[in-house]
Order: C-alpha cells, then sequence, then structure tokens
C-alpha cells in the first residue's frame, strides 16, 4: 500500500511478518487497483495500480471519501442498492462507472468486502478494481479482424452479438438503460443503381463516419449490412427525443459523392431496455419494427418502439424466424393432426384432411391460420406446404408397412405453391420415394389458387389429376365462389364452407343453396363434402337435405396420427 501505516511494523511474530511482506508483494504486483477505507468510506490506503487506473496518488485520495471517484452516471438507487448488499452480505460485486482524475469517465469491475472486527461489527471495506476498458482494448485487438467491417472499420454483426450480452448485462446489474437504434441510411439501391456499386461504397462510408463522429466511447456501433447500422447506447436517464431528431438530421445532411450531390432519407428505429424487452433478439425485432415504422412515415424520421401494432409485429417476427428455424432442418416442434371425414348415414370414416400444428416451446400452440398467413407472407409457405406432404406421404408409408389400411387423405395446398415451375415433378418425386399413389391422396385448394392465372393452374392440375390425385376446391361458399370455376377446372371434390353450415337449421336460404350445390354436384360428378357440421341438428338437416360426406367437430375433431388410426379400429 502507498502509505506508510503498515511499514516499518516489526512484528515479533515471524509468521506475521512474513505474511506481511507477502501481502506487500502481492498488492504492489497486482494488476488490480486496491482500495482500504474505514467503516464510513474515508480513503486510508490504495495501491500503485489504484493510482494507474485512477490518476490520484495515494496523498491525494487519502482521508477523502470515496465519493470523488464516483461518476453521475448512475441513479442514486443504483448506490442505494449497492451499500443494501454490503450492510446485507457483506460484499458487492458488479460493474461500475467511475470517474478518473482527469473527470474522464472509464468503466470498472469493483469488488466491495466489508472486514468485521471481534465484536462483528464493520471496521473497514476493502475494494478490488479492475479497469475494463484496458480489457476491452485487449480483448479488441485480438478480435479486431473478425470483428470489424471491412468497408467503413466499423464493428461487424459478431461484434454485436458479443458486446450486446455484455451491455445488457452492465445494463441490467446497474440499472441502465440500453437503447438499441436501428438506422437504415435510405438510398443505398438507389444509389447503386444510378452511380455504381463504388459510389455505394463511398456512401456508406460516409454514412459511417458520421455516425462514428456521432457515438460516444460508451456506445457500440456496427455495420449490420448494407447501409443499416446498429447503435447500442447505455444511458442513466431516458434519452430525449432532441437526440434523435439530431441524429436524423445529422444522416439527412446531402452527401457528397465524387461530382453528385445525393440527398438521402435515413429512416431510424429505436428500441429499448428495459422497456421493449430483455432480450438480444426482442429488443432488436422491436428496433426494427420502429425502423420499418419510420420508413413508412416518409422521410428522414425516427420512431420509437412502444406501439401495440409493434408488440404484434415483433410476434409475427419472431414466429417467422422461429418458422424458418424449423423449416431449414427437419422440423421438431411441427407435426400433422388428422380430421376424420365421415359418411353420414352410417358414421363411417371415409378420409381424412391433415392439419398443420405448431407447439413452440414457451409460447404454446401457434394457431394454424397465424401460422400459414405467416408463411404466406413469403416463400416459406413453399417449404411449409412441401413439409406437410412429405409428412403426410411418411406417415402413409409407415402404417400401410403395418398393414393399417388409410382412408383417402388429403392436404392443404397454398395458390403459390402451385406457381412454383417445379411442383409437379416435386410431388411426384415425393410420391415415388414414399411408395404412394396419386389415388390415395386428395390435395385441397381455395378459388384464390385460380384466381392469378387460370389458364396455368388448368394445365397443372389437370396434370396432377392426370397422375391420380385427386382435387378439392376449399371453402366453397366464401369468397367469389364462381361457378364458372366448377365449370372449368379439373375437379373430384368441393368442399362447402363452414360459414353456409353454422345457421343452416335457421336459415331458409342457407337450406336453398346447400340443396341445390348438392344437386349440382351430382350433375357435375363431383364430391361433396360439408364443412363445420358441430349439432346433432345440422346433422340430421344435412343429411335430410341429401348430403353424404361431412367433416366436423360433430365428428371429431382434428386429433394426433395414433388418435386418428386408433379411431380406424
Ligand atoms: P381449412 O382447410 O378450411 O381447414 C379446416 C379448419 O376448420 C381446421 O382449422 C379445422 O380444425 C376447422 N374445423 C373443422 N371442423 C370444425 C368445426 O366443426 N367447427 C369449427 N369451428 N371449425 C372446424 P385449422 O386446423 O385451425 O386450420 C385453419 C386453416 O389453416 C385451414 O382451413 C387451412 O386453410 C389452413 N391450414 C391448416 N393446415 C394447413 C396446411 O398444412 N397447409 C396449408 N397450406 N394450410 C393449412
Ligand atoms: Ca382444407
Ligand atoms: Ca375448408
Amino acid at each position: 500500500m502507498q502509505t506508510d501505516r503498515s511499514e516499518n511494523v516489526t512484528p515479533d511474530d515471524p509468521h506475521v511478518f512474513y505474511l506481511q511482506q507477502l501481502s506487500d508483494y502481492l498488492l504492489h504486483e497486482s494488476g488490480e487497483g486496491v482500495m482500504l477505507t474505514d467503516h464510513q468510506g474515508h480513503i486510508l490506503a490504495v495501491n500503485a495500480s489504484f493510482s494507474q487506473i485512477t490518476g490520484f496518488s495515494a496523498d491525494e485520495v487519502s482521508g477523502k471519501k470515496t465519493a470523488i471517484l464516483r461518476s453521475d452516471h448512475h441513479p442514486p438507487e443504483f448506490y442505494q442498492q449497492l451499500w443494501y448488499n454490503i450492510q446485507h452480505k457483506g460484499r458487492w460485486q458488479g460493474i461500475v462507472w467511475n470517474r478518473r482524475k482527469d473527470c474522464s469517465v472509464y468503466q470498472q469491475s469493483l469488488k466491495i468486502r466489508a472486514i468485521y472486527d471481534r465484536q462483528q461489527a464493520v471496521s473497514h471495506y476493502i475494494a478490488l478494481i479492475r479497469d475494463l476498458t484496458l480489457q476491452t482494448a485487449e480483448a479488441g485487438h485480438h478480435h479486431a479482424l473478425t470483428t470489424l467491417d471491412r468497408l467503413t472499420g466499423l464493428g461487424n454483426r459478431d461484434m454485436l452479438v458479443s458486446r450486446f450480452s455484455q451491455q445488457l448485462a452492465q445494463s441490467r446489474d446497474n440499472c441502465f438503460h440500453l437503447y438499441v437504434i436501428w438506422i437504415d441510411g435510405g438510398q443505398l439501391a438507389s444509389v447503386n443503381q444510378q452511380f455504381g456499386l463504388a459510389s455505394g461504397d463511398m456512401l456508406i462510408q460516409q454514412q459511417a463516419q458520421r455516425l462514428q463522429q456521432w457515438t460516444s466511447g460508451k456506445d457500440t456501433l456496427i455495420r449490420l449490412y448494407a447501409d443499416d447500422y446498429i447503435i447500442l447506447k447505455p444511458a442513466v436517464y431516458p434519452a430525449k427525443a432532441s437526440y434523435f431528431d439530431m441524429l436524423v438530421q445529422r444522416l439527412a445532411q446531402p452527401v457528397c459523392l465524387g461530382n453528385h450531390q445525393v440527398t438521402v432519407a435515413p429512416a431510424v428505429g429505436v428500441s429499448c431496455y428495459p422497456a421493449d424487452g430483455d432480450q438480444e433478439e426482442q429488443l432488436l425485432y422491436a428496433a426494427e419494427s420502429a425502423m420499418l415504422e419510420a420508413k413508412k412515415q416518409g422521410a428522414n424520421c425516427w420512431c420509437m418502439f412502444n406501439t401495440r401494432q409493434g408488440q404484434a409485429n415483433i410476434r409475427r417476427h419472431m414466429l417467422k424466424h422461429k418458422l424458418t428455424e424449423q423449416l431449414q432442418h427437419t422440423p421438431d416442434q411441427l407435426q400433422l393432426y388428422f380430421q376424420p371425414k365421415v359418411l353420414m348415414e352410417t358414421g363411417t370414416i371415409c378420409g381424412a384432411e391433415a392439419l398443420i400444428r405448431w407447439q413452440l416451446p414457451g409460447e404454446g400452440w401457434v394457431s394454424p391460420s397465424e401460422l400459414i398467413s405467416i408463411a404466406e407472407e413469403s416463400r416459406l409457405i413453399i417449404s411449409l406446404d412441401r413439409w406437410v406432404v412429405a409428412e403426410v406421404c411418411r406417415i402413409m408409408h409407415r402404417y400401410l408397412q403395418q398393414n393399417i389400411c388409410f382412408p383417402l387423405l388429403s392436404f392443404n395446398i397454398s395458390a403459390k405453391q402451385l406457381n412454383e415451375h417445379d411442383f409437379a415433378d416435386w410431388l411426384s418425386n415425393c410420391l415415388a420415394n414414399w411408395g404412394i399413389k396419386g389415388h390415395q391422396l386428395e390435395m385441397e385448394v381455395t378459388e384464390s389458387a385460380f384466381i392469378d392465372n387460370e389458364m396455368e393452374a388448368i394445365k397443372l392440375l389437370r396434370s396432377l389429376q392426370q397422375s391420380g390425385l385427386r382435387i378439392a376446391l376449399d371453402d366453397f361458399g366464401t369468397g367469389y365462389s364462381s361457378l364458372s370455376y366448377l365449370k372449368d377446372m379439373p375437379l373430384n371434390t368441393v368442399k362447402i364452407d363452414r360459414s353456409l353450415i353454422s345457421d343452416i337449421t335457421t336459415n331458409q336460404r342457407a337450406q336453398c343453396i346447400v340443396r341445390n350445390l348438392r344437386m349440382l354436384a351430382t350433375d357435375l360428378q363431383l364430391s361433396l363434402v360439408v364443412e363445420g357440421v358441430e349439432t346433432t341438428e345440422q346433422h340430421q338437416l344435412l343429411r335430410q337435405l341429401g348430403c353424404q360426406r361431412a367433416q366436423g367437430y360433430y365428428f371429431a375433431r382434428p386429433l394426433p396420427g395414433t388418435e386418428f388410426v386408433a379411431m380406424l379400429g
């Protein structure tokens, strides 16, 4: 210690003498700063590393309260919590922003321990300090090559991953806010198109420079991809709107690219720990969806994530991400349920519809409608539908091997799938792989499959039908339900939508429509299935109207494969 309190001690006991020398040596050599205070927090002694880290010599701090080291980066509650821990547990450890002699603020890891006298009263406190900026600098040097973006010298995605968890943990420990700021520079695509890729690179470099000048040492700034950047900004107090106004203004200033001056239109989205989530993924989704909202609002905007709509977007985003992950490998959260179709007269099962089910750990069941609508927003629906078909074939194959005879199985296909030029080939390969014949399956399509490209759809369905596959028109009675589809489309089955069935016992018109559809189907030699039968009354009435096949909760809900097979008897 750099005081003369402990020097010149010549204790009688040689052990104490040696221990004294040992502790002096360790304190001197230790890279950690050491500070001893009395029970009221007056500094009694510090070692050389303490002086190196803080800039204060032993004389300058001797007798002073530790408050001279404090920065204004922590709210009073932070220190209350710290002292509460020391008083009750005798120790505290965490990360603290402190102030050096030259007033610069730095981050240190701090361990404080109470020392008790024989009466168990606190007599001293000892603190061990490690300068984290040095550590970060060293670590940064090693990782520089892998965590820096080559074009701009900013951090890259890898840096974001490693820094995000650190900064989040620090914010958690210290009751900070952590702002996640997602910046879309704007205009990159059109600059690339108009002036070439080199100009696009220049634009990115200049934006990166502006952002670098804008951020402070505590912030993490990275380029995510293209002209999208992320800033992680720890803050003791909530950030002011003017901070984001100025950020947008700064970025929106025209950029010189050689001889051209370009106006850019940045969009900035902001989320904040803890208000908008406490996980990295959540906060990034939130910031991105706020950025997309800002984009919608027009040029040069920033948006804070806080709307209910935003929460819904986050969920969609999260589900989309998880679904993508599921479909990249063999899905372990997706499964098929089977809902029987029955002959109403005898109750015999004459078929079943395969329906997707998704159980998401921690979230529960995701409704099929939500799942399908998310998948339909992108090409995920293509993979999803194909997974369903392959799974239907796999399950059917397994039971057939056990000599369990399956009735006709139907699966749903999105309209988008029918636009895939390789779908017919893919399907016939899939059936061949599992040894399934076309006539064992029925494909349910809705009329939306025909709306965009009627001629192509007719061609495709006809070729599939020729290979034996049956085609069903699903949800008939909703939407446009054009009779011309019944006239022109190669169909085997029509399924009457449950909206026509729900009030059929009281609605004369619904009865009339169903009766006539039944006759029409008979004349067109189409099989007719009535969906959504829920009650005995509906069942009886539909039989009187001459309907033969039906599907609905009255007979059975969609069931897991094993339960469905058990029903087959
Ligand atoms: P859908 O093709 O019309 O399937 C029938 C839906 O009606 C199923 O809902 C089924 O559970 C429900 N249902 C059956 N009987 C009754 C009843 O008596 N009362 C009521 N209220 N509902 C009944 P689910 O499983 O939630 O599926 C909803 C929709 O999601 C399906 O409607 C279909 O459009 C889509 N879908 C489900 N699985 C798949 C799939 O594997 N691929 C594709 N592309 N879409 C699927
Ligand atoms: Ca269906
Ligand atoms: Ca349907």
